[in-house]
């Protein structure tokens, strides 16, 4: 149940102290090693951080951004020699130019000691044959998972993504019990396989460790139903190392932060004010362990709470909930405020529609517009126009009931919307484009 039991369940107590000395550490080690952070601190009036008496003189310390990631692309984030380094990973640019994350033989070391932790807390054993199905190369998400995985003791398929036939094959000739992919991957599979009429009585399928992208809960059942595995998520990024940030325990009550190597907090994405337990805003996080590229208040732009109580699991470091989304993928439509993932929560589970779904949001007239696409499970529905209208005006009342939205709802035939390998893009933003009048 657990990878490192001892870190895992250690009392508050001893947490914080041991986060305030690797704080301590970190700050100073920022101010001797990298131009930019000594600029930055010294600025700030924190200078190497020996003024650092306890946690929350955190909030002295300046923020780190994307921009900051972007500006000293590629190596100006680095606080050892290159001939120190022995990977480079970069994100996979889903917001626009890539950022990078680079990583002494310490860093891998770590990274795969927090990635086996998220694993074995989503039930991998060293029994289980797991294939990784995000995909192989800069994303630190394969390699990442791969590591980690192998610490464990676990059997590695370094499938990548794509060649569905090849995946399920895979499945079936391997014995394959462990499924990584993407949420939208592994939804993608999951209908290959239903197509392929082997059925799941073939498979040994038992455990998705999914990641890399919002996931409602909803989405998740749908795809554990689909499937007939376990699902737990997980979550990290490049900027500090990739996966094994956080992850389910079996509760799956928010996912457990390697609170003894990454110091998170929320602040209000406005205003950058800190807030308190339990209330949502940006997440921000700082390394206490990384040596090849430390990062100091890390603004992540994803949007999530925090929990300090205690976990029926055992596990005592800190849970952050699914994340809502990206700041950047926050949909203001007439003035309200919505998240992909709320109108996901909506749409899953509703009788006649399946999981895929696409948001375009137009300008007219100066007003934003959103209109929804569907897909149908079936098409005969299509021709039974009084249903399908009757489906149509449930959809959008509940949107507006449960999210204030207005929106345009648009049923598609089964099968016509796109599907996903890596991330799901299913924003279309037309606003930018000229006026349809
Ligand atoms: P990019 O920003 O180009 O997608 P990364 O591959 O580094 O680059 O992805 C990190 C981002 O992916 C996170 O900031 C977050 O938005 C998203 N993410 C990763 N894991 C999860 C997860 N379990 N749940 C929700 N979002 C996630
Ligand atoms: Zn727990």
């Amino acid at each position: 149940m657990f990878f490192q039991k001892d870190i895992e369940t250690m009392p508050r107590k001893e947490l914080l102290e041991l986060q305030l000395q690797k704080l301590k550490a970190t700050v100073a080690y920022c101010y001797h090693h990298t131009a930019f952070y000594r600029e930055r601190l010294d600025k700030a009036g924190v200078g190497d951080g020996s003024k650092i008496k306890q946690l929350s003189d955190i909030q002295y310390i300046p923020y780190t951004t994307k921009d900051d990631f972007r500006d000293h692309y590629p190596f100006g984030l680095m606080a050892v020699p290159m001939n120190q380094i022995v990977r480079i990973h970069a994100s996979s640019g889903t917001t626009g130019k890539p950022t990078v994350g680079v990583y002494t033989r310490e860093d891998l070391d770590i990274w795969s000691d927090c990635v086996a932790r998220v694993a074995v807390a989503g039930g991998v054993t060293a029994d289980d044959i797991v294939q990784v199905s995000f995909g192989y190369g800069l994303f630190t998400g394969a390699l990442g998972l791969h590591y980690g995985l192998e610490k464990i003791g676990a059997t590695v398929i370094p499938a990548s993504s794509g060649n569905t036939e090849k995946q399920m094959m895979m499945f079936r000739d391997f014995g394959v019990t462990g499924l990584v992919a993407t949420p939208s991957y592994a939804l993608y599979l999951s209908e290959a396989v239903k197509e392929a009429g082997y059925p799941l009585s073939d498979y040994k399928l038992r455990l998705g460790i999914l990641g890399s992208e919002p996931c409602t809960p909803q989405m998740r059942d749908q795809i554990e139903a689909n499937l007939h595995i376990y699902v737990s998520d997980n979550y990290g990024m490049t900027e500090l190392g990739g996966p094994g940030v956080a992850g389910d325990c079996p509760e799956r009550q928010g996912m457990h932060f390697a609170e003894d190597h990454f110091l998170p907090e929320i602040i209000d994405p406005e205003t950058g004010e800190r807030l308190g337990e339990g209330e949502q805003g940006e997440l921000v996080v700082t390394t206490l362990s990384k040596v090849g590229m430390p990062v100091l208040r890390y603004r992540t732009k994803d949007i999530t709470s925090l929990t300090y109580e205690p976990c029926p699991c055992g596990r005592t470091h800190a849970r952050m909930s699914k994340t809502a989304g990206r700041t950047d993928d926050m949909l203001i439509i007439k003035g309200v405020n919505v998240f992909p993932t709320q109108i996901e929560s909506v749409l899953i589970g509703t009788p006649h529609i399946g999981p895929h779904y696409r948001l375009i949001v137009r300008r007219k007239n100066y007003r934003d517009t959103l209109e929804i696409q569907v897909e149908l499970v079936n098409a005969d529905l299509l021709e039974r126009y009084r249903e399908l209208e009757a489906l149509q005006h449930s959809l959008h009342d509940r949107l507006k009931s449960v999210l204030g939205l207005e929106a345009k709802i648009t049923l598609v035939q089964p099968k016509t919307l796109e599907r996903f390998q890596g991330k799901a893009k299913r924003i279309l933003d037309l606003r930018n484009q000229p006026e349809e009048g």
